[in-house]
């Protein structure tokens, strides 16, 4: 197995066997190889296209999902990258869009109109926490977040019989893994969306689209890893939830852009690799930061203070990927020390070429008061490395200059 991980899929081979497979059902853009083919995609920018006939302009009505009329609507590479994103979640539908925001708003948007409660487990990224509030608020139902999946069975007979259930797996920053199968079995009829922008792509053990209603996932991140786009992604097994999320992107105007289209799909095609890299980095540096004395804790996926997931973790991931948070000790002047970096760069985002860091206190969860912060376990000590694609040693020097103490 190329990423030392047996069953692992490999994107570059998923997007291979889209071209050569047969499948009648396949988008228009999607060719079978043949001599001359282009290895990358052609950039189209047009925003229209022309119909020979009234004919051919009612076939494309009759497909509307799969065929390309106005750029609003869809494209070829948006086309081209649904369906490759689709062979990465066993031919689900998916929708692309301008941000993982955009993709997480339409994936709200359309399960609420089926929805009393909305409640949410675990910590969320801030602006989906912010966007949920504000959609319970304008729908008038009822918001309740809840820690863990465990404090639901308290809960569970005091709910509504369609809740919505809004989560993420791994949480940021302490990486803990949502048990989403367990969830299910819980409430089976429950409407359920998972954010899985943390594990990246093709790192999901379980087919997590066969227990949530909707995943989404943010391609800024592991999937464009270059820092260069924003793009993000839902994917349903539902054939209705997908057309009415294909109609909120038409109506919204929030589709990717074909450029954007164009990048990801080229980000794609280094997937594999960079990720293979990102693994192995994080290897070493998680022994690095295990024997280093100014580390009083290290969170992983399955491991060090998140150890009493180990069996979640290899039962959901293929891998923990590449980002690692902890907590310096007290003799680390984690302010001081971070401005002294070499090639590591303090900025938000994670997943890419580039590592950054960041203190998630003065970063992600700015503004919040100390019992706010202390309440989540977070203060200037921890610290969150997304690893990149640099020199391990160039990595490792940034550490030492990191965890300095002052005395
Ligand atoms: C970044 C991120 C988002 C938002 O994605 P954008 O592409 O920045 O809009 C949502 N969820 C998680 C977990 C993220 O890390």
């Amino acid at each position: 197995m190329p990423l030392g991980q047996a069953g692992m899929p490999s994107v570059t081979e998923l997007i291979n066997r889209v071209h050569l497979s047969t499948d009648s059902t396949i988008g228009c853009p999607i060719k079978p190889r043949h001599p001359g083919s282009p290895l990358a995609p052609s950039i189209n920018l047009s925003c229209a296209n022309e119909f020979a006939d009234t004919e051919a302009l009612s076939i494309a009505h009759e497909n509307k999902y799969s065929s390309v009329r106005y750029a609003r609507d869809s494209s070829d590479l948006i086309i081209q990258l649904e369906v490759y994103l689709s062979a990465l979640h066993e031919s689900t539908s998916t929708c692309i869009f301008q941000s993982g925001m955009a993709a997480i708003d339409a994936a709200l948007t359309t399960c609420l109109k089926h929805a009393e409660t909305i409640l949410t487990v675990g910590s969320l990224y801030r602006k989906s926490s912010g966007l949920i509030k504000l959609k319970a608020d304008e729908c008038k139902i009822e918001y309740i977040h809840l820690d863990s999946i465990k404090d639901l069975h308290e809960l569970k007979t005091s709910l509504p019989d369609k809740p919505l259930i809004f989560l993420e797996t791994p949480s940021n920053p302490f990486l803990e893994i949502q048990d989403i199968r367990s969830l299910r079995a819980l409430l089976p009829d429950s409407i359920i969306i998972v954010d899985i922008t943390l594990q990246g792509l093709a790192n999901d053990k379980i087919k997590i689209h066969n227990f949530a209603d909707i995943v989404v996932c943010s391609c800024t991140k592991y999937a464009s890893g270059h820092n260069d786009i924003l793009a993000g992604y839902a994917v349903t097994k539902d054939e209705s939830l997908f057309k009415d999320m294909w109609e909120f992107r038409s109506m919204r105007g929030c589709i990717l852009d074909s450029l954007s289209a164009y990048l990801l799909i080229r980000s794609l095609r280094t997937y594999d690799i960079r990720i293979e890299r990102l693994i192995s980095s994080a290897k070493v540096v998680l022994e690095f930061l295990k024997y280093n004395r100014n580390i009083d804790r290290i969170y992983f996926p399955g491991s060090c203070e998140n150890l009493r997931q180990e069996k979640l973790f290899r039962a959901t991931q293929f891998h923990g990927g590449s980002v690692i948070t902890f907590r310096a000790s007290s003799l680390v002047n984690t302010r001081k020390n971070i401005s002294s970096l070499l090639s590591t760069k303090m900025a938000p985002s994670f997943g890419s070429i580039d590592s950054l860091i960041e203190i998630p206190a003065l970063m992600s969860h700015w503004g919040k008061s100390k019992e706010e912060l202390q309440t989540i376990g977070l203060d200037e000590q921890v610290i969150r490395l997304s690893l990149g694609l640099e020199p391990l040693d160039y990595i490792l020097s940034d550490l030492d200059l990191l965890l300095k103490d002052h005395a």
